[in-house]
């Protein structure tokens, strides 16, 4: 498969899944847009690195996916490096585990921005160039949780449910535009985030490594292994590819079995 003459933007691509995606697309050729948050030193060698790597042009954004305005801005900058964007993928999220009557407003209103709202105006931004070139592949990083739900992650899971709703209703309007839209739900997937997780869930249980894995956060996973972002990218690249023109409108869970009980 090769995505060589395409253009893509990877949102949250400094780290975790995002890199994953950002790494599959750039070795099958498409130039990225990398963006997201960390120390500036690491994400210049991460560009550099995966540009000498792949042999393709990679760039960065530092947009806020809070931001609508700077949401539009990305896409602009993508649109004037590479002179077109046929690849969105709406990755950049976060996490915050709290009972509902605890939970903080700012926290479900920065849930629902970086997670959901950020999908729709990078959406809104990149619909014209696509429809104009007649082509184009939008891949919205849900979750396990846009199909089922976790107590305490109530943001989280409402927002993972609307980028499966908005998938839907964006694989519909463009049907007939040459661009598909999809979603993909990764149940556990190992990244800086997860592993974050376990350190934590050792304390909290005083248990080790491997219980920690097995009984709490591979709990809901029936094949008890973690999605690797390796896995990810190359579901992602596949979606991209002209083999994939006529998958428009899922949410395509790559979970273990998480979600066929
Ligand atoms: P991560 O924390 O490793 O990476 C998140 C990325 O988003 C980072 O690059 C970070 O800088 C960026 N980011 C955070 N806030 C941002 C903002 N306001 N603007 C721009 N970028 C921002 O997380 P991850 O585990 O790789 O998760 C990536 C996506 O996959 C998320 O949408 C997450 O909900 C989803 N997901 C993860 C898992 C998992 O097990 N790790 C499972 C299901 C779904």
């Amino acid at each position: 498969m090769t995505l060589a003459t395409k253009a893509a933007i990877v949102t949250g691509s400094t780290s975790g899944i995002g890199l994953g995606i950002a790494t599959a697309l750039a070795r099958a050729g498409a130039n990225v847009m990398l963006n997201g948050f960390g120390d500036a030193g690491d994400i210049e060698r991460v560009r550099a690195d995966l540009a000498a790597t792949s042999g393709v042009d990679v760039r960065y954004s530092p947009a806020d996916m809070s931001d609508p305005a700077a949401v539009a801005a990305m896409v602009g900058a993508a649109e004037a490096a590479f002179g077109r964007v046929d690849i969105l993928v709406n990755n950049a999220g976060i996490q915050h585990v709290a009972a509902i009557e605890d939970f903080p407003a700012d926290s479900w209103h920065k849930i629902l921005a970086i997670n959901l709202s950020s999908n729709f105006f990078a959406m809104q931004a990149v619909i014209p160039g696509m429809k104009a070139r007649g082509f184009g592949r939008i891949i919205n990083v849900a979750s396990a949780h846009g199909l089922v739900g976790s107590p305490f992650k109530s943001a989280y899971v409402a927002a993972k449910h609307g980028q499966v709703g908005l998938t839907k209703v964006a694989a519909l309007e463009l049907a007939e535009t040459g661009i598909t839209v999809n979603a993909v739900c990764p149940g556990y997937v190992r990244t800086p985030l997860v592993e974050g997780q376990i350190a934590d869930q050792m304390k909290a249980h005083n248990l080790d490594r491997e219980a920690v894995i097995k009984t709490v956060i591979l709990g809901s996973q029936p094949n008890k292994r973690f999605v690797e972002v390796e896995e990810m990218g190359a579901v992602v690249a596949f979606l991209c590819s002209a083999a994939a023109q006529s998958i428009t409108g899922i949410a395509l869970p790559v979970d273990g079995a998480w979600t066929a009980r």
